[in-house]
């Protein structure tokens, strides 16, 4: 796989001089340069690539301004009056192409955005902790609206946003990804409360849905340089497939992470099963229609999405925790948006 290079850079006029922005166009030299007004509406620009493609996510890079706030409410806890779940929006879009990935129900266009004024993120990421990790158990998640390290290599935001996690020990910061090598761009000694995870799916399941990303095996590599490098690490199971094959996918792919990493440096395992709102299910039909992610039986949930059938679920999760458990009965499992009944069935029956 080609680690991904832009061959298009877009940038926004009033960034253009900014001088992040300086550096990254003269590390990506060679690359043609377009200056637009404004990367939420690029279907007015004028640019080579547009729309909701491979061509786009593959060869595109936008460089924009970010208005603010970009830390919001985790999704689910929008509605709670005191949220303690956050994700930083440091990004928008990533270059990978997965074939389940719920951005593509979310943005207009694929090209991936970086915001340059990170000086501006970062201030409010300290002014955060300062007014609400001071105050109990709070997590910051990056890796919600882009992957949190795919753009590292032009950013360095996470490296930057690491240190600040000092001081504040009832905070934590998770960098979910799906990047090989990322160990090379983060600092020596992290903080404690810092989780890099990798969202892993077993090979087959890599092969047919996530295009362009790093296979499961050099994922857990780096994932393993990571934990050497002083990092606690996170195992995401989300999404969690259901297809012919999938119990013997999965245990192959839990054997490879305990081949690999040492259990008392992950942190925690989350699994979530595959889920689409109905604009994700059209774009999945539209661009891949010939994948079988929508095949099994699916409900739709009180939340509009749909999800697998609850007793398919239930198996599926309580296979994968029992895979799990083989391996470190004191594994940390937390299932992702999942109901209490749906948490019963799993760990109590
Ligand atoms: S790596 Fe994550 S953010 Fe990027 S395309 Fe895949 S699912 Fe989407």
């Amino acid at each position: 796989m080609e680690p991904y290079r832009p061959k298009h850079i877009y940038v926004e006029t009033r960034i253009r001089q900014a001088p992040r922005t300086e550096n990254i166009l003269r590390s990506l030299s060679g690359c043609s340069v377009h200056e637009i007004q404004d990367h939420r509406r690029l279907e007015d620009e004028s640019v080579p690539l547009k729309g909701y493609n491979a061509g786009i996510k593959g060869n595109v890079l936008v460089l924009a301004h970010h208005p603010g706030p970009c830390i919001r409410p985790f999704p689910g806890a929008r509605e709670d009056p005191a949220p303690t779940e956050f994700y930083v929006a440091h990004a928008n879009g990533c270059p990978f192409d997965c074939q389940y990935c719920f951005l593509q129900g979310y943005f207009d266009h694929g090209a991936p955005v970086l915001f340059v004024n990170q000086e501006d993120l970062l201030e409010e990421l300290a002014g955060h902790l300062e007014q609400n990790a001071r105050n109990g158990p709070t997590v910051y998640h990056m890796g919600e609206l882009s992957d949190a390290l795919a753009l590292e290599l032009w950013s360095g935001f996470a490296a930057a946003a690491i240190p600040l996690m000092q001081g504040y020990p009832a905070a934590r910061l998770e960098l979910r990804t799906k990047c090989a090598g990322v160990e090379a761009l983060l600092p020596e000694g992290p903080p404690s409360n810092i989780t890099v995870s990798w969202t892993l799916t077993p090979w087959e399941a890599w092969e047919r849905n996530e295009h362009r990303t790093p296979s499961p095996r050099v994922r857990i590599r780096s994932a393993r340089a990571c934990q050497e490098k002083g990092y606690r690490v996170g195992i995401r199971l989300d999404p969690a497939l259901v297809y012919p094959g999938w119990e013997s996918g999965y245990a192959s792919l839990i054997q490879q992470i305990y081949e690999h990493l040492r259990p008392d440096g992950i942190e925690s395992f989350v699994i979530g099963g595959f889920r689409y709102s109905p604009i994700l299910g059209n774009r999945i039909k539209e661009r891949f229609p010939s994948n079988s992610l929508l095949l099994p039986e699916f409900v739709r949930c009180k939340d509009g999405k749909y999800r697998y059938f609850r007793p398919l679920r239930v198996s599926l999760y309580r296979e994968l925790v029992t895979q799990i458990r083989g391996h470190d009965p004191k594994a940390l499992i937390h299932l992702c948006m999942e109901t209490d009944q749906v948490h019963r069935d799993v760990f109590e029956a």
